[in-house]
Parts: C-alpha cells; structure tokens; sequence
C-alpha cells in the first residue's frame, strides 16, 4: 500500500503564486511610460512612422533589453518620443490598468513624467484628458480606481519643475494628488526643488521623491530633510547608513521599493543583495513595486514571487506587504480602510 503523497506546504510553490495572486494589491511606484510594452511602441512607431519603425521590430526588441541605467534613460526616452497625442496617452493608460487588473492591483498611483512633457514643449492638459479617459475606461471594464503624481525631472533645467508644480495644482479636482522628482540624482540634488515642493504641498499636492537609487544615503537625507518628502521611491543607498534605516524606521515614511528595477539598472550586482530582508526586519515601511514593468519585464506579482523565493517572506509578511502598499497610499482614510479590511480577510 502506498503511503498517501503529503499535501502541499502552504509556502510551496503551487500555492504562493495563486496566494499572491489573490492578495489586493496598490501600484504606488509605476511611470506610465515604462508601462508601454514593446507592441504599443511598434503600433505607436508603425502609426507614426518614425524613425523606430525604419529600423524595424528588431529594435524595439532592443530597448527592452537594458542592463544600464543610461540604457534604461534611453530606452524610456523612445517611448516619450513616441507618446504625441491624447489618444496615445488614453492607449497607454487603459492598456497599463488592464494588466495591473490582471494582478489583482486595486488602486494604483501613476507617475507622469510631465517634466519630460514640458521640456518637449507639449501642451499637458490636452494629453492629460487623454490620460483621464484611458483611466476611466479601465475602471469601468475592470474596477481598477487610478490617482496621479507628476514626476519633475532632476537633471533638467528648473523652470520645467515650476510648470510641472503649476500643471499639478491645477489638476488636482482630477485625481492628481502628488508631485515627484526622479532622474539624475547627482546632476540634480534636491536643494534645487525645495520652493517647488513646498509651492505644491501648499495647493494640498503630497511630496514623493526618488532617492537613493543611484546615489548615497546623503540623497535621501535630502529628500526627508529639504523636501520633507512623504515616501521615498527606492531608497537603496539608506542600507549604507544605519542612522537612515533607524530614522527611517522610526518615522514609518514610506519607501518604495522596486527589486528588478534595481537590477536591472545597476544599483545591485544580484537581487540577493538587495536590502529589503534588512529593511523590513528593522521596522521600516516597505511596500513592493514595479516602477517600469514593460521595460524591466516584470509585473507587481513576479515582485511578490521575488520576495517570497529569494528573500524567504512567508504568507503573513507578504500581506503585510500588501497591506502596506495600501497605507503608504494617497487615498483617504476610509477608501484605506475598505481595502484593509478586505486583506485582513485575506
Ligand atoms: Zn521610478
């Protein structure tokens, strides 16, 4: 007689991807234009004839290829290239929620890189509109709620980053609840944005900032002490600095971290040194993103994986991730807590 063959361990593999799968999850860490996947850059190029489209699928292919992060900066300022009207930008938008759907993401916060859109010269409200009415497709056919930060670039001249504080704050009776800055963080410390941050938190607009994804601790430092930014988006270098991680941990300000991304441009030589184990371990509130999941080819749910396979979260700390992603959110308080709820049942 055979002995009956055991079940599943509920941490093996045939039962934490479902697990994850199922788990309400908040996108606060996505660009819009690292979401546009290399078939609606080709439609986009094909549309457009553009000088992509001379050179053939191939090199779509190509730029979705990174391992740099000026290759990153490349391949993502393709894509700009080719975002032209409001119905590229409705395109981009419903087809980017509709595979957030797909992983059970709820609610997500978008970044737009509007400093981009100005420093081409293009109109924001008009690709704005586009924007909204992507969105509002996406949440009628797959009940997924989007908000907005406009993200300035560091490293481009300042009046870029007034417009893009000007253009929020005029948007925010339209789900623009934020105001970021990412880009080069060397050529573009965060002295520069202080009166532009504080110009956006007094039209009612929340403080994000990239930090510490390509430089040291000091950048993050920056982020809290000059911006008084409300989450920080990677974060990585704080691992270099006790002081950060105590501070960071103490003050609960959110970080947003995002583990291919981090490979793939070059912050970490192997995702196993990346510092989340420790980060979380030590009390900060760490939630898991995908910043540019078409580019980096991931999405929220292979993240989860990630953190499950190489960095060993059980079940219960990969919902306190979930839940996390939810309070780091810019939602009110009682939309928090519905989802909340729903997790605890989880
Ligand atoms: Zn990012």
């Amino acid at each position: 007689m055979s002995s009956p063959s055991p079940s599943p361990s509920p941490d093996s593999p045939s039962e934490i991807v479902p697990f994850i799968a199922a788990l309400p999850k908040a996108e606060l860490h996505i660009h819009l234009e690292g979401s546009v996947d290399a078939d609606t850059l080709w439609e986009l190029a094909t549309q457009q004839r553009s000088p992509l489209f001379a050179q053939g699928r191939a090199a779509v292919d190509a730029l979705y290829q990174t391992s740099k992060f000026s290759a990153f900066l490349d391949a993502f300022k393709v894509v700009c290239l080719h975002l032209q009207t409001p119905d590229d930008y409705e395109l981009i938008t419903y087809r980017a929620l509709q595979r957030m759907a797909a992983q059970n993401v709820r609610y997500a916060e978008i970044t737009l890189s509007v400093g981009v859109m100005v420093w081409r010269e293009q109109a924001i409200d008009p690709l704005f509109s586009g924007v909204e009415r992507g969105a509002r497709r996406a949440r009628r056919d797959f009940a997924i709620r989007a908000q907005w930060i406009f993200d300035a670039v560091r490293h481009l001249p300042l009046e870029q980053g007034w417009e893009v504080a000007r253009s929020a704050a005029r948007l925010t009776d339209r789900g623009v609840v934020g105001i970021g800055i990412g880009g080069n963080e060397a050529s573009g410390p965060a002295e520069n944005f202080g009166a532009i941050f504080e110009f956006a938190s007094q039209r009612g607009l929340r403080r994000v900032a990239h930090a510490g994804e390509a430089v040291g601790p000091e950048s993050i430092w920056s982020a809290l002490r000059i911006l008084h930014a409300e989450r920080i988006g990677h974060g990585l270098s704080a691992a270099a600095d006790r002081g950060l991680v105590e501070q960071l941990a103490q003050s609960r300000v959110p970080v947003e971290i995002c583990l291919t991304s981090n490979l793939r441009t070059g912050g970490i030589s192997e995702i196993s040194r990346h510092p989340l184990r420790d980060y979380f371990d030590a009390g900060m509130h760490v939630s898991l993103h995908t910043d540019d999941p078409a580019l980096f080819g991931v999405d929220l749910n292979s993240e989860y994986l990630l953190a499950h396979q190489v960095f060993g979260f059980s079940r219960e700390e990969l919902r306190q991730l979930a839940v996390n992603s939810f309070e780091a959110s810019f939602l009110p308080p009682n939309e928090q807590m519905e989802f909340l709820k729903e997790l605890a049942e989880h």
